[in-house]
């Protein structure tokens, strides 16, 4: 590493945007670049990107990071990515191009797949292999659909033409030289998110690959989350940056909250929420709803695992009051028109639009909106969609705590949706722990960064990682338990009536 570079970069490439965030030595944020790319719902429960608008969009947030600050290529010690997980894109090797939209963690057209595949063995059939329900949600029959449904893909498959990857993948592969010797790579987090790879060895699993049609040719090599995979080879952009530090979003966030001791968890409020739990080097089973996954590896360390209970929507659904109700114009009005009343008039909205994900998996389920009267008005519902995330937010760390055997005793939390300082409170008063927010609550992009830092010397190690991490806000619980049970009571209540929606009626 040279002495002159004092910066690292990280490329967040979300569910709704990217982003590229230039770091310095203390973990400061110097300059960001952010975009957003085309949300696509070709049918009710599908959800598309396109994989060539987000590579366009990270050429351009990264230029535009360098611009602000004046920060160039040679000034930065390494590139580290981070990435909305399981999102799955299949691309040519020879043509460099997509074969398909990437289609997207949220998406529930495999379902029919993942009742296949189930059988008579139900969808626990691989979890102990890969600590994984068989779910609409993971990368590995998204591969599946697209190989069964677009022209031509599965004999370009087998032939060795495509690639399959989370778009760490398709980045790095791209950033690499694409059709040019572009490097074919995912990390053992992202890898974790396929339902392919075993949990134990961190190796693809032949079986599953065969059940499920997947040609292992497609599949990228697995790597530590922090050593070098390449160099940036495109003219222009971050060209000769070592590129070395990919984790899904999830677990960068657990690296960017210092979470590196056994027992130490986030949550982290975007699109969706996700709450996760540091284990330590053995993989845990979860008893009540939550997934085993891998929270890290650095370069030839031992693999550390995480519990996780994944909520597939919640500041969605305050998007979906601003686009699909128009109730609000941004996501943050929705704090004073929820605030504007001083509870929810009795109204408990379940955002079940995916099915509901932990700790119930039931992709059976619907939207529900529920407690109606003449009362209730556009503020309660308002404040019923925040209360949701923090009702199933809670629902998760209460499985959690049931695996663990012991009660957490604080909460950090980071994303977009902790700016909501109502919503931040009404959290603890459900949790009844502290609820922390940090200095620095872009913990995604930092731990990609610290990643891809610590594999080149940049940073020490973890250590540096925990003295560089500071709280900024914490709120205490302060609601009364009767009441705080009462309105839990009803939200299992709600939770209920969202169940067994989908049938041979409903497409
Ligand atoms: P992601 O990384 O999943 O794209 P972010 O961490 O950027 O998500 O958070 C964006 C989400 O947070 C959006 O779904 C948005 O609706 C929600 N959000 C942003 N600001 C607020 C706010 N003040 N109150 C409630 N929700 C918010």
């Amino acid at each position: 590493m040279s002495t002159d570079t004092k910066y690292v970069m990280a490329i967040d490439q979300g569910t709704t945007s990217s982003r590229a965030i230039i770091f310095d030595k203390q973990g400061n944020i110097v300059s960001t670049g952010q975009l957003e790319h085309q949300q696509i719902f070709p049918r009710a429960g599908w959800v598309e990107h396109d994989p060539l608008e987000i590579w366009l969009n990270v050429r351009k947030v990264v230029a535009e990071a360098e611009a602000s600050s004046e920060v160039n290529a040679r000034d930065i010690a390494a590139v580290g990515i981070t990435n909305q997980r399981e999102t799955t894109v299949v691309w040519d090797r020879t043509t460099g191009k997509p074969v398909y939209n990437a289609i997207v963690w949220q998406d529930t057209r495999t379902q029919a797949l993942v009742e296949e595949f189930a059988g008579d063995a139900g969808t626990d059939r691989y979890k102990d292999r890969v600590g994984l329900p068989l779910a609409s949600y993971f990368a590995g029959p998204k591969v599946t659909w697209i190989l069964d449904n677009v022209e031509g893909a599965r004999e370009a498959a087998e032939r060795g033409d495509l690639l399959m990857g989370t778009t760490d993948s398709w980045l790095v592969w791209n950033m690499t030289g694409g059709v040019d010797g572009g490097v074919h790579v995912t990390d053992v987090t992202n890898a974790s998110r396929t339902m392919l790879m075993n949990l134990e060895t961190l190796d693809w699993n032949p079986e599953i690959c065969a059940d499920m049609r997947i040609p292992m040719s497609m599949l990228p090599e697995i790597r530590s989350s922090s050593e070098v995979y390449g160099k940036g080879r495109t003219r222009g952009f971050l060209k000769d940056v070592p590129i070395s530090g990919i984790l899904g979003d999830q677990q960068a966030a657990m690296f960017g909250q210092a979470c590196f001791e056994k027992g130490m968890g986030k949550n982290t409020y975007g699109t969706g929420s996700f709450v996760l739990m540091n284990v330590g080097t053995e993989v845990v089973h979860s008893q009540n709803g939550l997934l085993s996954t891998v929270c890290y590896k650095i370069g030839d360390q031992d693999a550390v695992y995480a519990l996780e209970g994944s909520i597939a929507v919640t500041g969605s659904l305050v998007q979906w009051l601003r686009d699909n109700l128009g109730i609000i114009s941004s996501a943050p009005e929705v704090e004073p028109l929820a605030a504007s009343v001083e509870d929810n008039g009795g109204a408990y909205f379940v955002p079940a639009f995916s099915g509901l994900f932990a700790p119930h998996w039931r992709p059976d389920a619907r939207g529900a909106l529920v407690g109606l009267t003449r009362y209730v008005s556009k503020a309660h519902i308002a404040r019923a969609a925040l209360e949701a995330t923090a009702y199933q937010s809670r629902e998760v760390v209460d499985a959690m705590n049931a695996d663990a055997g012991v009660d957490i005793t604080e909460l950090k939390v980071d994303g977009g949706m902790t700016a909501n300082e109502l919503l931040m409170q009404f959290q603890a008063d459900q949790i009844g722990v502290p609820v922390i927010r940090p200095r620095v609550t872009e913990t995604t992009a930092l731990g990609a960064a610290y990643a891809a830092g610590i594999a080149v010397g940049f940073w020490s190690g973890t250590d540096e990682v925990t003295a560089n991490w500071s709280e900024d806000t914490r709120w205490e619980p302060a609601m009364a338990d009767d009441r705080r049970e009462k309105l839990y009571r009803n939200w299992q209540k709600a939770v209920t009536k969202s169940l067994d929606w989908v049938d041979e009626d409903v497409d």
